[in-house]
């Protein structure tokens, strides 16, 4: 399996049920250094989206690019641009068997993307810099490694960088009202960014 419509379809399915089952966890890091809603606006999100997973496509790319826009319309909040921002710039670079360099390039898309819709910085500690460790892991692959074991070590740069910034004092969003009391909390959306990259390495490649 690729990069192919069944392995989006598993991938987003999957986050359904992971951010049903994680909505608690993600609220609770946001109501340290948020409004504690991030868990509920990524559940909403992706149960909203998981209504498209039963109509028949004629790619991957294309049920992608609906769940940007279904993300867009049912989230309220920064993570709903910017979630949806991700899928739509994923969906324009995806092809149905991707190497991992092709992989690269769409998560290098959605980055400038998110970045130029957010304006954060690296290491203003958002889900910014989680996306950013793993678009630099999937970009330092060997050009013969296959995907899914690449996407792996991609989530695994990705569950890194969200406890690398964890001591930062974060500067964009919410979080950044909370000033010094944001040094040494986990950033929620960081969080939720590392689980999306470990769903996609479960279902591609
Ligand atoms: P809201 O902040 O509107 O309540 P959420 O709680 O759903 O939205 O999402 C908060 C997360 O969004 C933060 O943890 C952070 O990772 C991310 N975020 C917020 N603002 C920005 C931004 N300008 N650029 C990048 N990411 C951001
Ligand atoms: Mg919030």
């Amino acid at each position: 399996m690729g990069s192919e419509l069944g392995a989006v379809q598993g991938w987003l399915a999957e986050a359904q049920t992971a951010f049903a089952a994680s909505a608690e966890y993600l609220d609770g890091l946001d109501r340290l250094i948020g409004d504690g809603d991030h868990g509920t606006n990524m559940a909403r999100g992706f149960e909203a989206a998981a209504t498209l997973l039963s109509g028949n496509y004629d790619s991957s790319a294309t049920l992608l690019k609906l769940t940007g826009m279904r993300l867009l319309g049912a989230v309220g909040g920064a993570s709903g641009t910017l979630y949806g921002t991700f899928f739509l710039t994923l969906a324009a670079r995806w092809s149905q068997q991707m190497t991992p360099a092709q992989a690269a390039a769409a998560l290098q898309a959605a980055l400038t993307a998110i970045r130029s819709r957010g304006h954060a910085e690296l290491g203003d500690k958002t889900l910014v810099d989680v996306l950013h460790a793993g678009t630099k892991s999937m970009a330092a692959e060997d050009p013969a490694a296959d995907l899914k074991s690449a996407a792996h070590r991609a989530a695994d740069a990705a569950q890194q960088a969200s406890q690398d910034i964890r001591p930062l004092l974060a500067k964009r969003g919410r979080a950044a009202l909370f000033g010094e009391k944001t040094i040494g909390q986990l950033d929620p959306g960081a969080e939720s960014m590392a689980i999306i990259f470990r769903l996609a390495a479960r279902h591609l490649g």
